[in-house]
């Protein structure tokens, strides 16, 4: 498993770099967020093992027992899932950043429960740029009231937006996805964000021409996600 996931990440830094210079971007602008969901704390340590030291999961109890497994490893976790409320908690104390608050009730709860002795929690705002109404995010009609909302919560820093375009294998349309992200994020010039988390396995160019600092990468360094391990289900059968 290990030299697979080496010749991966290999692989996926070099797609990182050629569309970082194609775009005229600077080298190391873009920070590659590997996603492990589904993936066994062994997969995450071999990655760790060949310099990789973010990643995303997508799931609180499968999240909280691969991060027990690897407690001496100095990882940054990125929350990049679907947040159930009666999950806050545990997120805010187990994350260093959440890619996926779409609503303010949420924030709310993050800013409250996250733990004194911590930093503040880094956030993105997901945003349905798809606008379809099955997706998570939020709609970008009510974008504005809400970064302004959550950018005067004391314990988040909100560093910028996320998307999860609907997929499509024609470069032009992903690009056009990933564009109205940027600009939508332009309009939050005042409050110093820094951060686009956008671009998957299957889209990183795309995203990176048109300025994504965050890829989120699964199955391009994982390989394709195995089911779910039963032992992660008891208590989080709910979370999906
Ligand atoms: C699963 C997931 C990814 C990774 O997707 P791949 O296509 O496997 O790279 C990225 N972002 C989010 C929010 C995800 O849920």
């Amino acid at each position: 498993m290990r030299s697979q996931i080496h010749q991966r990440l290999d692989a996926v830094h070099n797609r990182i770099r050629l569309a970082e210079t194609a775009a005229g971007r600077r080298r190391d602008s873009v920070r590659l967020i590997a996603v492990s969901k589904t993936q066994p704390a062994e997969a995450i340590a071999a990655a760790y093992y060949y310099g990789q030291r973010e990643f995303g999961e997508n799931y609180v109890q499968e999240a909280l027992a691969k991060q027990e497994k690897l407690a001496h490893f100095d990882i940054g976790w990125h929350f990049i899932g679907p947040i159930q409320s009666n999950k806050t908690k545990l997120i805010a104390a187990h994350f260093s950043w959440v890619h996926s608050v779409d609503r303010i009730k949420i924030a709310q709860r993050l800013s409250d429960q996250r733990p004194k002795g911590l930093p503040p929690l880094n956030v993105c705002i997901q945003v349905n740029i798809s606008g379809e109404a099955t997706k998570s995010g939020a709609a970008l009609e009510e974008l504005d009231e809400l970064v302004r909302a959550i950018a005067t919560l004391p314990r988040l820093r909100v560093r910028g937006l996320m998307a999860i375009p609907a997929p499509t294998d024609e470069m032009d349309l992903q690009r056009a996805s990933f564009r109205s992200l940027r600009q939508a994020a332009e309009r939050f010039g005042d409050l110093g964000l820094d951060t686009l988390s956008m671009g998957m396995s299957d889209d990183l160019e795309a995203a990176i021409t048109e300025g994504s600092t965050m890829v989120r990468i699964g199955t391009a360094l994982f390989g394709p996600r195995p089911r779910r391990e039963a032992a992660f289900d008891a208590g989080g059968a709910s979370e999906r």
